[in-house]
C-alpha cells in the first residue's frame, strides 16, 4: 500500500522514475545490464522478435509445449512459427534444434522457453546461436532466478523477454514485463518501440507500439515485491525438495528435471496416465488441492491457429504426451507444511 500511496501521490504515471529505478534494480537482480519495461510478456516477446527484425513471412523455431503468448507474439508479427519436439523435462529438444537448423538455412530465428522455471542447456543454446548466427529470444516469463552453470537463464539471446502476470514468481498486481538485455543499444530500440516507436518528442522514427509497464506497477515491483523474491524463491526450493522427496506413487512421478538446470521452480509437474488426468484432478480437489494443466493442448493443435501458418517437425511425440499426462501440484511461496503434507499424502494414496 505504500507503493501504490507513492505512485500515486507522485502525479506522474507512465514512463518516470519509478520505472527507470524499477529497471535498475531488475536488471541488476536479474545478472544482465539492460532492462526494459513493458506491457506484458506478449508484448516483451514480440517487440524483442521486431527489434531483431523478424517481419511477416520469417520463420521462427519454437516449441509447442508453452503458454500460448510464446507463439502468439510470432503470429502477431506475421511469422511462422516452427514447432519441434520437447525432451522429457518439457523443454525444447536442442538436437531436434540442432538437425531442423542443419537441413534448412530458411530458419534465423529461435524462441525457446525456460518452462516450469527449469533454465535449458545454456553451452548447447549459445553453440546453436553461434554455429547458426540465430536471432535468438528466450522466453523468461518461468525463470527469474534460474539458472545454467551459474549463469542466469535469459544471458545468451539477443533478448530475454519475461512477465509480471500476478502468478509469475514475480508478480504484479496487474499486466506487465520486462525485456533484458546485454546491449545497450538493443534496449534504446526497445524503448523506443514501446513507446509508439518515438524517438524523441513527437518524432516517430519506427513503427512502435503502446506497451509501457505503469509507474504504479513498477512501484509495487521494486517497493514490495522484488525485495521479497529471494525469500519466495527458497520457499518454492524447499516446497519442490520436500515433494521431490516425499511422492512415491508411481502412478504420478514428478516429471524428470532438465539435466544441470538449478530451476526457480515456477511449477511442479508430475506426470499421470493420460486417460486418468480428470480423475486424478478431482481426487485432489476433493480433497481441497488445486491442481493445474500446463499445458493440455500443444500449441499446434489450438483453434486459433486453423488457416495461420505454421509448420510442425516431426510428430511432437513427447511434446503431445506431456501434455496428456501433466498435472501442476500446488507451489508458491504461501503455501504452508501441513499444505504441502496434505499434497504428498493425497497423491502417496491416490490407486
Ligand atoms: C505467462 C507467460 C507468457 C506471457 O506473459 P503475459 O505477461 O501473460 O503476456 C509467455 N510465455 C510464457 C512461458 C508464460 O508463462
Amino acid at each position: 500500500m505504500d507503493a501504490v500511496r507513492a505512485a500515486g501521490e507522485s502525479g506522474w504515471y507512465i514512463l518516470g522514475p519509478e520505472v527507470r529505478e524499477f529497471e535498475k534494480r531488475f536488471a541488476e537482480y536479474w545478472g544482465l545490464p539492460h532492462a526494459v519495461g513493458v506491457a506484458s510478456g506478449l508484448d516483451a516477446l514480440e517487440l524483442s522478435l521486431r527489434a531483431l527484425g523478424c517481419k511477416p513471412g520469417d520463420k521462427v523455431l519454437t516449441t509447442p509445449l508453452s503458454a500460448f503468448a510464446t507463439s502468439l507474439a510470432i503470429i502477431r508479427i506475421g511469422a511462422v512459427p516452427v514447432f519441434i519436439d520437447c525432451d522429457e523435462s518439457g523443454l525444447a529438444d536442442l538436437g531436434a534444434a540442432e538437425r531442423v537448423l542443419d537441413q534448412r538455412s530458411d530458419i534465423r530465428f529461435f524462441v525457446p522457453v525456460h518452462l516450469y522455471g527449469q533454465c535449458l542447456e545454456l553451452d548447447r543454446l549459445t553453440a546453436l546461436k553461434e554455429r547458426f548466427s540465430l536471432n535468438l529470444v528466450e522466453d523468461c516469463a518461468q525463470s527469474i532466478g534460474s539458472s545454467f552453470g551459474g549463469r542466469p537463464s535469459g544471458s545468451v539471446g539477443q533478448f530475454a523477454a519475461t512477465s509480471f502476470y500476478p502468478t509469475k514468481n514475480l508478480g504484479a498486481l496487474g499486466d506487465g514485463g520486462a525485456v533484458l538485455t546485454s546491449s545497450g543499444e538493443s534496449a534504446a530500440v526497445l524503448r523506443v518501440l514501446r513507446d509508439y516507436g518515438q524517438e524523441r518528442k513527437y518524432v516517430h522514427a519506427i513503427i512502435g507500439a503502446n506497451s509501457r509497464l505503469d509507474e504504479l506497477q513498477a512501484a509495487i515491483l521494486r517497493r514490495a515485491h522484488l525485495p521479497k523474491l529471494d525469500e519466495w524463491s527458497a520457499r518454492r526450493r524447499r516446497i519442490a525438495n520436500i515433494y521431490r522427496e516425499a511422492l512415491r506413487n508411481p502412478l504420478c512421478p514428478p516429471l524428470p528435471a532438465a539435466s544441470g538446470s538449478s530451476s526457480c521452480h515456477h511449477l511442479f509437474p508430475v506426470l499421470v496416465p493420460p486417460a486418468r488426468k480428470g480423475e486424478f484432478i478431482a481426487f485432489l480437489k476433493a480433497r481441497g488441492i488445486q491442481a493445474g494443466e500446463h499445458y493440455p493442448i500443444p500449441i499446434m493443435e489450438q483453434p486459433a491457429l486453423f488457416g495461420v501458418s505454421h509448420e510442425v517437425v516431426g510428430d511432437c511425440a513427447v511434446a503431445r504426451r506431456i501434455c496428456r499426462s501433466e498435472v501442476s501440484l500446488p507451489i508458491h511461496p504461501y503455501l504452508r507444511d501441513e499444505e504441502v503434507s496434505l499434497v504428498v499424502d493425497a497423491c502417496n494414496s491416490w490407486r
